[in-house]
C-alpha cells in the first residue's frame, strides 16, 4: 500500500444518457474510492463533438446527483484541455515519438496486417506527394506488463498487437489515449476504476505515461454489462437511459451485477443511505471477473 492518498474518477463520454453499463462503472469507482476514503473526481470526455448528444453532458451530471453519486470538486471537460494535449504530443515529437501519417484506414485495411495493425508507412517520413493526416506515435519493441487489481496479470507486446497508434486523428482530433493519459495525471488519479472493454487500451496508456513521464495509477477493470446476444451494453447500441425516478432500485441492481447481495429491505431506502451502506459493504473480493448478461 502507497501512502499517497486514494483520488479516483469517473470519466463518461456525453454520447447519450447514462445507461446501465455506464452505472456500473460509475458506482464501482465511487464505491472503491470512497471505501478508501478517497476523493472521487468526475472528467466528461468531450474530446469527440461529432459522437456527442446536445444537453448529454449536463444530463449525466443531474442523473449523477439523483442518485446521491455526489463528485469533489469541479468537472474537468476534456473539451477545455486542447493546449495540454498539443504539449504532451509537442513532447514526444521533441523526442521523436511521434510523427505525421498520411494513410488513409482503407489503405492501412489493403496492407492487410491482422488487426488492421499499422504498416509502418510513413514511419521515416511521408511518402513522396502525399499530405499528412493523422499523427501516430512510434511504439517500441518493448513488452509492457501491469497486473489488474481484478483481472490480474495483463501483457501487451504493443508492435505486434496495435502497432504505432493515433495521438491525433485525421479529422483534427485528440485521440482518447493521449488525452486519458494526460488528465489522469493532471488529476493526480491514483487508482482506476472502469469497464473491462477498456482493459486492451490500458497498455498503451501505460506506454504513454512511461514516455511523458507521468505515473501509472493502479488499475481496476470491472465485468462489462452484455446484453444477451454477447454484444455491449452502450449508447451506440441505444441501451435503455436509467430511470432517474427510481435511483435506488438501480443502485440495487448495478450492486448485485458486481457481485454484492444485497437485502430486499435496502431496496426501499433513499439513495444516499443505500451508498452508504454500500460503502461499508464494498470488497472487491467479490467482483466477478468476465463479463455478465445483464436481464432486465
Ligand atoms: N470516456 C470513456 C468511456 O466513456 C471512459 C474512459 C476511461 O474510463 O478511461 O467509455
Amino acid at each position: 500500500m502507497s501512502d499517497t492518498p486514494y483520488i479516483g474518477r469517473f470519466a463518461p463520454s456525453p454520447t447519450g444518457p447514462l445507461h446501465f453499463g455506464s452505472l456500473v462503472a460509475a458506482l464501482g469507482s465511487y464505491l472503491d474510492a470512497r471505501a478508501q476514503g478517497g476523493r472521487w473526481l468526475v472528467r466528461m470526455e468531450d474530446l469527440d463533438p461529432p459522437r456527442e448528444m446536445p444537453d448529454a453532458a449536463d444530463d449525466i451530471l443531474r442523473t449523477l446527483e439523483d442518485f446521491a453519486l455526489h463528485y469533489d470538486g469541479e468537472v474537468m471537460y476534456q473539451s477545455q484541455r486542447h493546449a495540454a494535449y498539443q504539449a504532451a504530443l509537442e513532447t514526444l515529437t521533441g523526442q521523436g515519438l511521434a510523427y505525421p501519417c498520411a494513410c488513409t484506414r482503407r489503405e492501412i485495411r489493403e496492407a492487410g496486417l491482422p488487426g488492421s495493425i499499422y504498416p509502418g508507412t510513413c514511419r521515416n517520413g511521408l511518402p513522396d506527394g502525399r499530405a499528412a493526416r493523422s499523427i501516430r506515435t512510434r511504439v517500441d519493441d518493448s513488452v509492457i506488463h501491469f497486473s489488474d487489481r481484478l483481472q490480474g496479470p495483463v501483457e501487451e507486446h504493443l508492435a505486434s498487437r496495435v502497432g504505432d497508434f493515433i495521438l491525433r486523428r485525421a479529422d483534427g482530433l485528440y485521440a482518447y489515449q493521449l488525452a486519458v493519459v494526460v488528465d489522469d495525471a493532471e488529476q493526480g488519479i491514483t487508482d482506476i476504476v472502469r469497464g473491462a472493454d477498456l482493459l486492451d487500451s490500458t497498455c498503451r496508456q501505460i506506454w504513454l505515461q512511461h514516455r511523458l513521464d507521468r505515473p501509472t495509477p493502479a488499475y481496476l477493470h470491472l465485468p462489462v454489462a452484455v446484453k444477451a446476444d454477447g454484444t455491449k451494453l452502450s449508447k451506440q447500441t441505444f441501451a435503455a437511459p436509467l430511470d432517474r425516478r427510481q435511483p435506488t432500485t438501480q443502485l440495487v441492481r448495478a450492486m448485485r451485477f458486481l457481485g454484492h447481495p444485497v437485502p430486499t429491505e435496502l431496496e426501499q431506502v433513499s439513495p444516499t443511505e443505500f451508498l452508504e451502506w454500500a460503502t461499508g459493504t464494498w470488497y472487491t473480493g467479490l467482483l466477478p471477473r468476465a463479463a455478465a448478461i445483464e436481464a432486465g
